[in-house]
């Protein structure tokens, strides 16, 4: 009987991991830069999920097109590293991966990029925030977890909205076992899921960011286990995918 080709999971965040930008921030960077500054005077008295929602309101109302936000959308930056390193994983018999995507940006503009760059079939689940165009353009954005119903009850540190740690138990919980799990983060909201990974799973945690500060600082009393590696450029991802 052949072997059966070993099964792994890809986890990635989207903003600063998948691609080389935050969506939300560079939208409005090319698109308004008053509303962009808005953003970074709301941030720390307004949910995220909620200002983003609101920016595309105000921006709507001043004008501001569909075209010019998948626009925007489209130039933002992905690098080919990071999209040869996941054409050659998914073309694999063995490792047979698995993609799935877990990220507080939205529907609308994950869906974007991915369609621009030709990867629209490449996550096999995409979990974010809910959005939708109605038909005079205007992007409508909701919290993936209603405000107004429970909220999660994570004591990592989660933020209001999505706990990424519960949204990953709940994924794996819907499927067979993985030989090894990899995520690809950079967030101090991934700090919660890659706690949850086991000895042979591996994280992939850009330098200098949210992340590497919690891993560094409060990895070990969580009782972080998998193994960590280190990254700056995509290519390092592409080569890290080479090797599994
Ligand atoms: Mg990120
Ligand atoms: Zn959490």
């Amino acid at each position: 009987m052949p072997l059966e080709p070993r099964k792994i999971l890809i986890v990635f965040d989207f903003d600063w991991s998948f691609v080389d930008q935050d969506t939300d921030r560079y939208v409005f960077e090319v698109n308004s830069i008053h509303l962009r500054r808005k953003m970074e005077s709301l941030e720390d008295s307004v949910q995220w999920t909620d200002i983003v929602a609101m920016m595309c309101r105000e921006g709507h109302a001043e004008g501001i097109t569909r075209e010019q936000i998948e626009h925007a959308l489209k130039i933002l930056p992905v690098h080919p590293a990071m999209i040869r390193a996941v054409k050659r994983l998914k073309a694999s018999e063995d490792p047979k991966a698995t993609f799935f995507c877990l990220s507080n940006a939205n529907q609308v503009f994950i869906d974007t990029i991915l369609k621009d760059k030709k990867l629209d079939t490449l996550f096999d689940r995409i979990t974010t925030n809910p959005a939708e165009w109605t038909d005079d353009g205007l992007l409508v954005v909701r919290r993936k977890v209603d405000p107004n119903g429970p909220q999660h009850s994570c004591k990592v540190g989660c933020s209001p909205n999505m706990c990424k740690g519960e949204e990953l138990t709940a994924f794996l919980a819907e499927h067979e076992e993985y030989d090894k799990v990899v995520y690809i983060g950079d967030g101090s909201n991934d700090f919660c899921p890659v706690v949850r990974l086991r000895k042979q799973d591996m994280v992939l945690a850009r330098r200098d960011r949210g992340l590497q500060r919690r891993i560094d600082r409060d990895g070990e009393k969580a009782g972080l286990q998998c193994e960590v590696v280190w990254w700056e450029g995509a290519w390092e991802v592409e080569e890290q995918f080479a090797k599994l």
